[in-house]
């Protein structure tokens, strides 16, 4: 795991891409910066009843195509650099899926494992009083991250409303159902990626139904990816999470892992598998790698020694640039976080639209304009990779996104 900042990462990403792009420095410059960070130190009470400072932020990275749009992470290593490229990303993976929204993130730097539900509560409310100011339905909403899901975003929900005297479930999305949420969103983000590496193995004239699988990181992601890439009949032969991973060459079952993670807290252990670590697993000699965990899981050194033929990113920013380069030079195709992973957010705007709308879609309407999204974005990233020449599917994103976003922002005009 490399220590490589992700804004640095996300900034290198945007010039990569503008390099091949008729749009001036100025406004490439503005897109390579958040037009609002908040910062907060949050002090909560805990049980004993005495009082935490929790660092918390939310980034506004770029609202040209709608509200901003992004989740919200719990976890010990957030910075407020992480939040600012993690927001950046968001507007990107908006606008190469083609949804009204900008980006943004948030942040609280804390590790969930170590409060009570009482305390997480009270962590978590007192971040919506002060974010209350900025989000809204057509301002900026949140959503899950890492270490988030449906209980904090219907926390989220309630201070809103209970502040704003309104309903207004829009406010936030990846609700449980009875709170607003949206049928498929649990699964969505696991879904696009399976989508994904389904279109890339179809473009590379393979067949998914043959590849074998690894997928490092099985929180909701990588399982959820896990699950429906052996439904295609792929074979899932090693998964991971931070103690630890399982190797069977003969082919895991995904959902029996997730249900062992889920009683014994990790997926090691688990039935009769070898053990390997996340190294390991990355540079197994699979058809398709899936990291699904946090950024920075490969970089230039261990890319070297990645043996997959295709990496599915179900993670935000698991390959540094340098990690970049190498796969580009080896020809191992990369398809990128912002559309790997962008199924999360696609079905969180079916959410909104659908809170907007006071009327409910169900499952298979859901995963229908799921699919639709998805392989319509595949397709304009790989009519962007093959006429502009370009490196890779990356870049190839970031091109049509940078693109998008330029466009919106020209046709708005400048204040005289
Ligand atoms: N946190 C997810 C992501 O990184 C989902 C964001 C959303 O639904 O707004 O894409």
């Amino acid at each position: 795991m490399s220590d490589v900042n992700p804004f640095e990462s996300l900034q290198e990403q945007v010039d990569d891409a503008a390099a091949h792009l008729d749009v001036g420095d100025d406004v490439i410059d503005r897109l390579k910066h958040p037009e609002r960070v908040l910062e907060l130190n949050l002090s909560v009470e805990l049980d004993d009843g005495t009082v935490e400072r929790f660092k918390a932020f939310r980034s506004q990275f770029n609202g040209d195509r709608g509200p901003y749009k992004g989740g919200i992470r719990y976890h010990p290593g957030v910075t407020r650099d992480e939040v600012k490229a993690l927001s950046g990303w968001m507007a990107y993976k908006c606008a190469i899926v083609d949804i009204p929204y900008g980006g943004g993130k948030g942040g609280i730097v804390v590790d969930p494992d170590e409060y009570s539900t009482d305390e997480l509560e009270r962590v978590t409310r007192s971040f919506a009083t002060e974010l209350r100011p900025l989000i809204g339905p057509d301002r900026d909403i949140p959503a899950p991250d890492v270490n988030t899901g449906q209980r904090e975003m219907n926390w989220i929900k309630d201070t809103y409303e209970t502040l704003e005297h309104t309903t207004a479930p829009g406010v936030i999305t990846g609700k449980a159902i009875s709170s607003g949420g949206s049928a498929g969103r649990v699964e969505a983000t696991g879904r696009s990626t399976m989508i994904a590496a389904r279109e890339a193995f179809e473009y590379l004239g393979g067949d998914i139904s043959e590849a074998t699988v690894a997928v490092q990181g099985y929180g909701n992601a990588g399982s959820i990816a896990a699950y429906l890439l052996e439904d295609l009949g792929a074979t899932v032969v090693a998964v991971s999470d931070s103690s630890g991973g399982v190797y069977d060459p003969d082919g895991l079952d995904a959902r029996a892992v997730k249900a062992h993670k889920n009683e014994t807290g990790s997926v090691t252990g688990y039935g009769d598998t070898e053990a390997c670590t996340n190294e390991e697993l990355l540079t197994l000699d699979v058809d398709l790698l899936v990291p699904a965990a946090l950024e920075n899981a490969i970089d230039g050194d261990l890319a070297e020694e990645v043996e997959a033929d295709v990496i599915a990113e179900a993670a935000n920013g698991p390959l540094t640039p340098a990690a970049d380069d190498v796969l580009t030079d080896r020809d191992v195709l990369v398809i990128p976080d912002i559309l790997a992973n962008a199924g999360g957010v696609t079905v969180s705007y079916f959410e909104w639209v659908q809170n907007r709308q006071r009327f409910a879609w169900t499952e298979s309407r859901v995963n229908e304009e799921l699919e639709s999204v998805i392989t319509s974005a595949f397709g304009d990233l790989v009519d962007a990779y093959e006429s502009h020449d370009l490196p890779n599917f990356r870049t190839a994103a970031y091109v049509v996104a940078i693109q998008r976003i330029v466009d919106a922002y020209s046709e708005s005009g400048n204040w005289p």
